[in-house]
């Protein structure tokens, strides 16, 4: 429902809001924000919008062209829950003022670009997006501040293993779950019940439709909270509220939330696979009663493009050095560029939950929630665009257990990078598909690139990993 400026500034009064949270969002995909008392904003913040020195930004320009523009979107309007006073929350886009239009780099703009360009092709007017989030709570995490090492230190003790109740200082450990058996026995032995509902009572709360919650395979407190599907800039607006509400509600009761992919050796990692369709009026698009798994040929070539452009894809959703440790076989992770009704392994898959055409939907499994979701909705959308565009047909599905191919058969099955510098030398090589319509730009891009290059793969580069220690120290 669009929301007008006048509509938001009544929400205001009547909920007597006294401060007003301007939200944006960076390039790697985390919510920045300044406040302004409510005194001080008014209906022309909605149009002239509000500055700010974007300088010391993440992904954002150098300090010669740093003063920036917010222009809060009405849509997006939420009353903060964590903040003592009455907060108005507003996501804003992001504009340059010696343009006066919308800043390149703004993720949100990507997003929108995207919607506008799906529609330009004809081709459908509405794509839907239902990411299943997972993430770890946490009880106990250290961080070494040094320079020398910035490791973070998950406590060994047993009272890492987090899910539960203290007894006298020490960890209640009666009822852990079992290795690879958080998915999911009732409580006690699955002890996050509360806080997911807590969490799922806040995003109802906040406008955000939930289907369902539930703790997840890995022993060690993992979630997931799954939001109804909805049109791709209001989903990753919706993922970045999600993220919020899980840190903040986490932090309220003395834990910690991760989304990062896979915090823990030899458990399961945080996976977000994402659940796509396309729509034209009320007319679901990947609907064919007759197809493999119900799908349209329209479908299968959407499959296509993502399939072809999956390794420059991981340079968007899978987009940390963390997110490779998640994509290896073993964990329900996906590994294989292929399309299944049913392989966990593959990295597409079609859900068969239901038979009713507006369902009929593929679910894309690399995606992790380290993501900015504004970037890898756009860059997946791209991809599929470009596989129905130039009719790409995705071949066979692999409905068999990889694993029991004949050899030459399994050498053909494509896998996904192996690395993130894979992921990033694909992008730099194969990104036309992303340029089509404006909807990503050079600019844009090679700012990824070099973001990804020098503040992550670098860094971790240099850095002796604690592993080293095990294996060297005694050379
Ligand atoms: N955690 C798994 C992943 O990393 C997914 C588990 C599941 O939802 N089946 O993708
Ligand atoms: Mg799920
Ligand atoms: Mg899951
Ligand atoms: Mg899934």
């Amino acid at each position: 429902m669009s929301k007008t400026p006048g509509e938001v500034l009544e929400m205001a009064r009547k909920n007597n809001i006294q401060m007003v949270d301007l939200k944006f969002i960076d390039l790697p995909g985390t919510w920045q924000h300044f406040s302004v008392p409510l005194d001080e904003f008014d209906e022309g913040a909605f149009t002239s919008g509000v500055g700010f020195d974007g300088s010391s930004i993440r992904g954002f320009k150098t300090i010669n062209e740093s003063d920036m523009i917010l222009v809060p979107d009405p849509d997006t309007a939420f009353i903060d829950p964590f903040c003592d006073v009455p907060t108005l929350s507003l996501v804003c886009n992001v504009y340059d003022p010696m343009t006066g239009q919308n800043y390149n780099r703004d993720p949100r703009f990507v997003a929108k670009k995207a919607e506008a360009y799906l529609k330009e092709t004809g081709i459908a007017d509405t794509s839907y997006w239902g990411p299943e989030a997972e993430f770890f709570i946490l009880d106990h995490v250290r961080f070494d501040q040094s320079q020398y090492a910035g490791y973070y230190f998950l406590d060994s003790d047993e009272g890492f293993w987090n899910s539960g109740a203290e007894m006298n200082g020490h960890p209640n450990l009666g009822y852990r779950p079992r290795y690879k058996e958080g998915y999911f026995p009732v409580p006690p032995t699955d002890t996050l019940q509360n806080l997911r509902t807590e969490m799922v009572l806040l995003l109802k709360q906040m406008g955000i439709a939930v289907e369902a919650h539930h703790h997840e395979v890995a022993t060690a407190g993992q979630g997931e909270i799954d939001m109804k599907y909805a049109p791709l800039t209001r989903m990753a607006d919706q993922l970045m509220m999600f993220k919020y509400v899980v840190k903040n509600v986490a932090i309220k009761h003395n834990k910690t939330a991760t989304f990062m992919p896979k915090p823990v050796f030899q458990d399961n990692g945080s996976g977000m696979h994402v659940h796509q369709s396309l729509w034209k009026g009320n007319e679901p698009l990947f609907y064919d009663a007759n197809g493999y798994a119900g799908l349209s040929e329209l479908a299968l070539y959407y499959i296509g493009g993502l399939l072809k452009h999956a390794p420059v894809l991981t340079a968007f959703c899978s987009p940390t050095t963390n997110s490779f440790k998640r994509l290896v076989p073993g964990f329900e992770a996906p590994v294989n560029l292929v399309y299944s009704q049913r392989n966990r392994s593959a990295a597409i898959r079609i859900p068969m939950y239901s038979s009713s055409p507006a369902a009929k939907r593929i679910e894309y499994r690399p995606p992790d929630p380290s993501c900015n979701p504004y970037l890898a909705f756009a860059a997946l959308l791209m991809a599929g665009l470009d596989g129905i565009k130039n009719k790409i047909h995705p071949g066979e599905p692999l409905d068999k257990d990889i694993y029991d191919l004949p050899p030459e058969e399994a050498a053909r099955v494509k896998s996904l990078p192996g690395s993130l510098e894979e992921a990033i030398a694909a992008l730099e090589k194969d990104h036309e598909f992303l340029l089509q319509g404006g909807v990503f730009d050079e600019d844009l891009i090679n700012a990824w690139i070099e973001y990804k290059q020098k503040q992550e793969i670098n860094q971790i580069k240099l850095r002796p990993h604690p592993y080293e220690f095990v294996l060297y120290y005694d050379v």
